[in-house]
């Protein structure tokens, strides 16, 4: 078994569409809103994405030496979103080629 941590794709989508929203009310508030409102706007919008490692993984890969079958195995789940995957496959070397 093999843990790491990681970004979370599903966080990281979230977090592009948020700053997307973002640029766009700054855009919209250009020539519109107060001018202090349009640069605390654009100052915001400006500001680097930053995500914290939040999706915990474990996998592993071993040969089952008394089937000759690969097992593979990954989980993740991000404690954030909640966003979460499983995958258990098992290939048999002998029938499966590269
Ligand atoms: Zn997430």
């Amino acid at each position: 078994m093999s843990e790491r941590k990681s970004t979370c794709p599903n966080c990281e989508i979230t977090a592009k569409a948020r700053k997307a929203n973002l640029v766009k009310n700054a855009e919209k508030a250009y020539g519109k809103a107060p001018a202090d409102e349009y640069v605390e706007l654009r100052e915001k919008s400006k500001k680097d994405l930053y995500l914290n490692d939040t999706l915990s993984q474990i996998s592993s890969v071993y040969l089952d030496e008394t089937t000759g079958q690969l097992n593979l195995k990954f989980k993740c789940e991000c404690s954030v979103c909640g966003f979460i995957r499983n995958y258990n496959k098992k290939i048999n070397l002998l029938e499966d080629e590269c």
